[in-house]
């Protein structure tokens, strides 16, 4: 086991891996940019050491900096989190080169499944169901529109080294189509570097299911079951649960096998997720995140695995402390992310100071924050504060308990979710477990 772990990250996030340290009897380090220096979860680690100036790419995504620290501070392993620098593989390979484990699968897995041609590819080959399209880059818009025509509209244009919902755009016609190709690669040149599109066929009503990967560096594999994320605001999820509602026995065997497939053909290690779209009785291979997601205590809770614990205990050559028979689902869990955003002003970030706090807590209660009051929520980094989780005994008690513990919950001087998490729990189509990823843009009246 190492006996001193860096967590490169800030928030819930650190402090839900300092706790994971902390059972295992492993040292923890933090680090802070000077925006986090009054931040609370700081004061679950062992050490903490400053960053300084607090913009993203001098502090959280500061390769170097962060490495010298792990090396002063004697840390033998580094966990990145979700976001900042989880899925950047040249951190993988400078953490080898320092001698210094990184918690997660290696460079070369993270680095291919980075970029969604290569991994489309990847999975088709594979034998994984892809959504329909080229698995190739378009070099200009005379070949786009002939692509599109053969797919047939709708068609999304994606940016090949995409993420966060970032580089989509939807186009039902010609017209639509060049304008969308257009502005994706400015998109894409501007947030990732890589100006790199392709184009695939645009699933209108789909739903977002996805499968938890666990595999150690013996050969095994395993999934833990699945979770939906269909409740999305530009393409980024805001509520999950686990189970996906439609869920069978049947169906988890058949897109369980498949995942397990994907993540057997390029040898995954650790915790990853490989998500699907599915639309009446097909589904099909969207993308493979190799990290730990934000939504993973909704699968903690239905299966009992401590995810975080077995992503330490893989990295240090550990076999899994599970098979695939120790799965066992068990209730309904759901989760709501509580973001520093007016859900009545199309979501824009209220960053600014947290006056007034109260956690909700009771039975079937988990949440995970990062926040309390007189917290200066600061402007440069992602607007999630906390996430409110709550588990039932089946899917009703979960809704039940998650509008309790909402009503509970009070955040004042930023705008948060809270009041959309309220509406969508109260709305009979969520009730129903009527779900799509588009639910949120339909049904945005009776949330208003
Ligand atoms: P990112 O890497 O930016 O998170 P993803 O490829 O995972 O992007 O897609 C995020 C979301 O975008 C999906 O959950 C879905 O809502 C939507 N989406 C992506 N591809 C398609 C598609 N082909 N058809 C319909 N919706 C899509």
């Amino acid at each position: 086991m190492f006996e001193k772990i860096l967590i490169a990250n800030r928030g819930e996030i650190a402090i839900r891996i300092m706790r994971a340290c902390r059972e295992l009897d492993v040292k923890s380090v933090a680090i802070y940019s000077d925006a986090d220096k009054t931040s609370i979860y700081t004061n679950y680690a062992d050490e903490h050491y400053p960053l300084g100036d607090p913009s993203p790419s001098k502090s959280y995504l500061n390769i170097e900096k962060i490495i010298d620290i792990a090396i002063d501070s004697g840390a033998d392993a580094i966990h990145p989190g979700y976001g900042f620098l989880a899925e950047n593989s040249r951190f993988g390979k400078e953490c080898e080169k320092n001698g210094i484990t990184l918690i997660g699968p290696k460079g070369s897995v993270i680095e291919a499944m980075g970029d969604k041609i290569t991994s489309k590819k990847m999975m088709r080959k594979a034998g994984v169901p892809v959504v329909e399209g080229t698995d190739k880059a378009i070099s200009d818009i005379d070949q786009g529109v002939k692509i599109a025509d053969n797919i047939g509209y709708p068609v999304i244009v994606k940016a090949s080294a995409g993420g966060g919902g970032i580089g989509m755009r939807t186009a039902y016609d010609e017209e639509e189509l060049i304008k969308a190709i257009k502005s994706t690669q400015s998109v894409a040149s501007t947030n990732f570097g890589d100006s790199t599109v392709y184009i695939e066929k645009y699933l209108e009503k789909p739903r977002h299911i996805e499968f938890q990967i666990i595999g150690d560096e013996h050969g095994n594999t395993i999934h833990a079951a699945d979770r939906e994320c269909s409740i999305q605001r530009r393409h980024q999820k805001l509520i999950e649960e686990a189970p996906s509602p439609i869920m069978t026995k049947e169906l988890r065997k058949e897109m369980g096998d498949s995942a397990i497939k994907a993540a057997e053909h390029i040898n995954y290690t650790n915790a990853g997720t490989v998500e699907f779209l599915y639309n009446k009785g097909e589904y099909y291979f969207l993308e493979m995140n190799t990290r730990i997601q934000v939504e993973h205590p909704i699968t903690e809770i239905i299966t009992n695995i401590d995810l975080i614990k077995e992503q330490i205990k893989i990295a240090s050559g550990a076999e899994l402390s599970y098979t695939q028979k120790d799965v066992v689902v068990r209730g309904h869990a759901i989760e709501c992310r509580i973001n520093a955003e007016d859900p009545l002003s199309d979501f824009i970030p209220d960053p600014g100071k947290i006056t007034a706090y109260r956690s909700p807590g009771g039975p079937g209660v988990r949440l995970d924050s990062g926040v309390h009051t007189n917290y200066v929520i600061p402007p440069y980094y992602d607007s999630m504060i906390s996430k409110l989780i709550t588990w039932g005994k089946n899917r009703n008690e979960a809704i039940c308990r998650m509008k309790r513990a909402l009503s509970e919950y009070i955040i004042l001087g930023v705008e948060t979710t809270i009041p959309f998490h309220k509406a969508i729990m109260r709305n009979p189509y969520f009730q129903n477990a009527d779900l799509h990823t588009h639910f949120v843009d339909q049904h945005k009246k009776g949330i208003d």
